[in-house]
């Protein structure tokens, strides 16, 4: 079999979906990772993971770089994706040394876009189905958490300037945008945007919600050449759009 490149991006990363069966997570996570570096090792592909900005859990430094061993919660809810990713990178690294794999781990920050569905549980979805529908926006926490949101188009040129950059640049690479905003102003940018006039809902927030999330991406920059060029206004418009025309062809 002639295999070149593997992208796994395979686990559910909504928190409600990836809560929903956690054993499922971990198994995904951690089987699939084993199963994959396999295959990569018998086919001598080089393979890339989606690993993610869980890894560094609730953050005690911001923004993150790629050096910040992270402060996860290895007993909570959230654990079964966070501990699940970090074991991914761990198997990564160890086939890499052990067997001569060729990686790539990217570290992918909050992602939005077109194509979301509207039930993913994700914020960005959830609040311009909600104000699209008439419903109240539901803000968990204070809203006073920070996110920062990167569109999906440059996440997605990223992955591949990772996969295709040299052997030497294996990550773990920070892809995400810099701009870190609260979950109230996204509020009030989907609302603004989408012109709904609904209420705000304030509802408890879930258990080891970060508290604030902004990467670091100078390694990205300086070894790949990349960094995010669509704003949040302008990734927000079309994810708007997106969903207007979707939902009411639903
Ligand atoms: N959030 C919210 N309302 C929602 C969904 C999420 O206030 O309807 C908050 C959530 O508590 C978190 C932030 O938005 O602080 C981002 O949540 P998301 O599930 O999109 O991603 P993650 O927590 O994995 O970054």
């Amino acid at each position: 079999m002639v295999i070149d490149e593997i992208y796994n991006l395979a686990c559910p990363a909504s928190p409600p979906h990836y809560q929903a069966d956690p054993v499922h997570t971990v198994k995904t996570c951690v089987y699939g990772a084993i199963h994959l570096l396999e295959l990569a090792q018998q086919c001598g592909a080089r393979i890339l993971q989606a690993s993610t900005s869980e890894v560094y859990g609730d953050p005690e430094v911001s923004p993150q770089a790629e050096e910040y061993w992270g402060h996860v919660n290895p007993v909570g809810l959230r654990a079964c994706y966070d501990e699940g990713k970090r074991c991914a990178e761990t198997l990564f690294f160890d086939f890499h040394r052990r067997h001569g794999v060729e990686i790539r781990v990217a570290r992918i920050f909050n992602t939005y876009g077109p194509r979301m569905q509207a039930d993913d549980g994700r914020v960005v979805s959830n609040f311009i189905v909600q104000a699209l529908r008439g419903e109240p926006i539901t803000v968990y926490g204070d809203g006073l958490q920070t996110r920062s949101f990167c569109y999906v188009d440059d996440l997605i040129e990223g992955l591949v300037a990772l996969m295709a950059g040299p052997s030497s640049v294996t990550g773990p690479v920070n892809l995400g945008n810099p701009a870190e905003i609260t979950i109230r102003e996204l509020a009030d940018r989907v609302l603004m945007l989408t012109g709904a006039s609904v209420t705000v809902d304030f509802r408890p927030l879930p258990q080891d919600d970060p508290r604030q999330r902004r990467p670091d991406i100078a390694r990205a920059r300086e070894l790949l050449g990349w960094a995010p060029s669509v704003p949040l206004s302008v990734g927000l418009e079309k994810t708007v759009a997106y969903f207007r025309q979707h939902l009411l062809a639903a």
